[in-house]
């Protein structure tokens, strides 16, 4: 790591003391009022830079270790909650009894991500985006414990807890990346999730059967390759919830859903924030 040498000295001599310490390797210099605090990796000798200084009169040098950076805790500090579309999303971390499913809010449902290794702690917008579109969704449906949906690439599990929680009856969540699929396993536990849901390593071809809905927040070239499946995989009159392009993308895969009789019914442009995001809704009609 490194050490740090704090050195006392008259005014007149800044500059001429900061160009030797730079000279002999030094990472950075802190300004204090009598007092420069030069940081050094650990491969370098402090004596040697002391005797540098030698030339030097009226300086007072010493010496201290630099605190080692908790990275960890630096990572887990930059995560904060995020509120949408009802739901206030938060690591395990943020909140004191992570069984409360009680945000403060009333109209609020808690939702703990532990984001690990994988995307989707929901401060993304394309994550975000889809949890409207799901809303919008989910308040046109009659019962939605009869319906069942199938998330491809599940990340976190975020998209299938929440719709879980929503009150989708059956979920099914896959990802092709193993430590995905692992983080989604963690958070499904942490939500209570038991009942009514699975996770399975792979893609959607390791889930056929019939759904209500499948989201897929993907990029371009996986959504297009995955456009046929997944259009065989709906029931008539199905949505698809889909994110991850950025606007102007879709043009090519709503050309390709229409090839497999979908279309398009409900969309969101977040402009917000640069680039732009599409994320459509769109229904089987065949
Ligand atoms: N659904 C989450 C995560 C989206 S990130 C959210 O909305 O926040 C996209 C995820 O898709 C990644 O975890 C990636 O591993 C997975 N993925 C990429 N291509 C895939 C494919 N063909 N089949 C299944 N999962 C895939």
């Amino acid at each position: 790591m490194f050490f740090q040498l704090e050195i006392s000295l008259p005014d007149a001599l800044r500059e001429p003391v900061t160009a030797v310490l730079y000279d002999r390797g030094c990472a950075g210099i802190e300004e204090r009022d009598d007092a420069l605090i030069a940081y050094f990796p650990d491969s370098m000798n402090p004596d040697e830079i002391t005797v540098s200084l030698s030339e030097f009169h009226g300086l007072t040098i010493s010496r201290e270790a630099v605190e080692e950076i908790d990275w960890q805790a630096a990572w887990k500090e930059s995560f904060e909650c995020v509120r949408a579309a009802g739901f206030l999303i938060c690591p395990p971390w943020r909140v004191n009894n992570s069984h409360s499913r009680e945000s403060g809010n009333p109209d609020e449902t808690l939702l703990l991500i532990d984001p690990g290794n994988a995307f989707g702690a929901g401060d993304h917008v394309t994550t975000l985006t889809v949890l409207k579109l799901l809303g919008r969704w989910a308040d046109g449906r009659d019962n939605l414990a009869e319906e069942s949906l199938l998330d491809i690439g599940t990340g976190t599990g975020i998209l299938a807890i929440a719709a879980r929680i929503m009150g989708v009856g059956s979920v099914t969540a896959v990802d092709t990346d193993i430590s995905s699929v692992e983080a989604a396993e963690k958070n499904f536990a942490l939500n209570g999730i038991t009942g009514g849901a699975r996770i399975i390593h792979g893609s959607i071809q390791d889930a056929m059967a019939e759904y209500d809905i499948i989201l897929a927040n993907l990029f371009l070239e996986p959504l297009l390759g995955l456009m046929r499946p997944i259009a065989d995989a709906l029931s008539p009159g199905g949505a698809l919830i889909i994110s991850g392009l950025l606007a102007g993308q879709e043009e090519a895969v709503l050309k390709e859903a229409a090839r497999y009789g979908l279309s398009l019914s409900d969309s969101i442009v977040s402009a917000a924030g640069r680039p732009a995001w599409f994320s459509g809704m769109l229904r089987r009609t065949q």
